[in-house]
């Protein structure tokens, strides 16, 4: 970790609260972000208004991606381009997942939280395991409160993950955490295909949320250098994942 906190931009904000600790722990590779890339210099946007500044900020493209109109930062369109026209050439296609699989605005990523979050209680009172006055507590409160709730019932092996196996961070982010707010992040169908990531890479793009298998960031930099910015390899379900070390 020691090298990667060198390797951030001196305007960010190393957080020092356990919840976004935890976050620069499972999401910050982006912030070390290359090649053009302009990261966020906070861990987690409080609210849409400072999503929205963020947001404007930025070098921005968009595209018509199989179907769906995609918005990345600038320089994460232009190598997401040159590598479907590399699949292409090879008889591949990468192509998002649907209309969100790019940009993401604030209460995108709420909206996305609730959909783990709620079914989730709901399970855990049906399986006697959480009081249902609890329950509610818990859904009265904001998605910011909610985090450190959510991550307290995990360390008692309440999960939230789509399968409830594993903890929520691995199916969607906290509100206001999602690295598709960066707009360096895109949800790719072809995600299976061992060649699809292998040109994704090559192009500056690769997998940086352990379990999130449709996932990508633009880190902007070839794959040899990803370790020296304090990156480091997890391999996992025979994948390459590069988290913050
Ligand atoms: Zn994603």
């Amino acid at each position: 970790m020691k090298r990667f906190l060198t390797k951030l931009p001196n305007e960010f904000k190393v957080p020092t609260d356990a919840v976004g600790q935890r976050m620069l722990k499972e999401y910050g590779a982006l912030f070390v972000a290359r090649g053009g890339a302009t990261p966020p210099n906070t861990v987690i946007f409080k609210d849409e208004a400072e999503v929205s500044l963020y947001q404007s900020g930025l070098a921005k493209a968009s595209a018509n991606l199989g179907g769906f109109k995609i918005e990345l930062q600038a320089a994460a369109m232009k190598n997401l381009k040159d590598a479907i026209a590399e699949a292409n050439s090879n008889d591949l296609t990468i192509t998002p997942r649907g209309a969100d699989s790019g940009k993401r605005n604030y209460s995108g990523t709420v909206t996305l939280w609730a959909s783990r979050v709620n079914p989730g209680l709901t399970h855990w009172v049906g399986k006697g395991k959480l009081s249902e006055s609890e329950a509610s507590r818990i859904r009265s409160l904001s998605p910011f409160e909610q985090v450190p709730e959510i991550f307290k019932l995990e360390s008692d092996k309440m999960f939230f993950s789509k399968d409830l196996s594993k903890s929520i961070v691995y199916s969607v982010a906290p509100p206001g955490t999602s690295q598709h707010l960066s707009m360096l992040a895109l949800d790719v169908s072809e995600h299976d295909n061992s060649k699809v990531r292998d040109i994704l890479a090559g192009h500056g793009w690769f997998q940086t949320v352990v379990s999130d298998l449709p996932h990508f960031t633009f880190l902007g930099v070839p794959e040899k250098q990803l370790s020296g910015l304090g990156l480091k390899k997890v391999s996992d379900g025979g994948r390459a994942f590069w988290l913050p070390g």
